[in-house]
């Protein structure tokens, strides 16, 4: 099989490669087309994803089809534009045909599952990577931005955190699988394999929060964005900050608040919104919670049940990583 015959049977025949309304031109040509509507910007975001370094070498290609596409569409919800195509920049050490259909088929689940199409690419030879771009649209001026946070403004977070960190360990295969129950253990790594872009949330906040974006490095530091940008400090109450349950239930193995404030990959979002949408907001989704607020000031401060500031000295990234 060469390059052509390989991206032929793999990516443009494969589900994902189906065409969606707003595709003009697909895998084939030197360039897609995409039909922008009218009065809309494109969002355009791209990530890379290298073997050994965000993803493990043996990993199942299946769930890192899936994965892949979910970790870049995550940032189309936080920017509220909804999915139009992706392109798939891959290089492979060789052919290697389940691994390749496998791939293909988690691509295409995640793919239809955000109503997304493959719209083109590049296949190389080398290392195991992958550079995926998304691209979708947004009114124009609608898009959420990290710098509108405004002081008064409540601090939210679309669902609870940590399960994916706290997931690490197992996908590393640091954890002997005995050691946690089946069923946690389904659920850590469903956080970590299967993140779910919170497009629906994502557009819904259009025109109402403030300032949003994905939480992919963990609370506190893409918090530290959002009040850089914004230039304002952002107030979190750690015992308003919801932990997810599967993430608590190996607390033995890694600290789960620990996961949940500094731990990334759940791709939940963090937004700022004013009090007056909060009723409705958490009417229609459910695992919204409220965990602060936007202050005067600069950076991002932890408080704890007396409002006290938490030192962050010892929320560092390594902590957890050690268990
Ligand atoms: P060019 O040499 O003009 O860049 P290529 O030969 O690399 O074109 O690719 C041919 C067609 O196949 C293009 O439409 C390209 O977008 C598409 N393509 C290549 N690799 C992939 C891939 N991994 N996934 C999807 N489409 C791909
Ligand atoms: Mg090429």
């Amino acid at each position: 099989m060469n390059e052509f015959e390989l991206i032929q049977h793999f990516f443009t025949r494969s589900a994902c490669a189906q065409g969606g309304g707003n595709i003009s031109l697909g895998i084939g040509d030197d360039c897609a087309l995409l039909q922008i509507p009218e009065g809309h910007h494109c969002a355009v975001s791209t990530d890379s994803l290298v073997s050994g370094v965000h993803f493990p070498k043996d990993s199942p290609p299946f769930l890192l089809g899936q994965r892949a596409l979910a970790v870049a569409v995550s940032d189309l919800a936080a920017m509220a534009a909804k999915p139009i195509g992706f392109t798939l920049a891959i290089t492979l050490e060789q052919i290697d045909s389940p691994w390749l259909q496998a791939f293909s088929e988690g691509l295409s689940a995640m793919a239809q599952h955000c109503a997304i199409a493959l719209i083109g690419g590049d296949t190389t030879r080398g290392p195991l990577a992958m550079t995926l771009t998304v691209m979708g649209a947004v009114p124009a001026n609608q898009a959420l931005l990290r710098s509108g946070a405004q002081v008064g403004d409540l601090l939210c977070v679309s669902g609870p955190l940590g399960a994916a960190a706290a997931a690490l360990p197992l996908v590393l295969g640091q954890v002997t699988s005995n050691t946690v129950p089946a069923e946690v253990q389904q659920q850590l790594l469903a956080a970590y394999w299967t993140p779910q872009p919170q497009l629906e949330l994502g557009q819904w906040l259009q025109g109402k929060a403030s300032a949003a974006l994905d939480i992919s490095d963990g609370l506190l530091a893409d918090c530290g964005h959002i009040a850089k940008a914004s230039n304002v400090a952002l107030q979190i109450e750690q015992a308003r900050v919801p932990i997810a349950e599967a993430a608590q239930m190996i607390a033995g193995d890694v600290d789960a608040l620990q996961c949940a404030l500094s731990g990334g990959d759940d791709y939940q979002l963090a937004f700022t919104i004013a009090a007056s949408y909060l009723e409705s907001l958490q009417q229609q989704f459910t695992d919204v919670r409220v965990i602060g607020q936007v202050c005067v000031g600069q950076g991002v401060q932890l408080l704890d049940s007396a409002g006290q500031s938490i030192k962050s000295a010892h929320l560092g990234y390594q902590h957890f990583q050690q268990g």
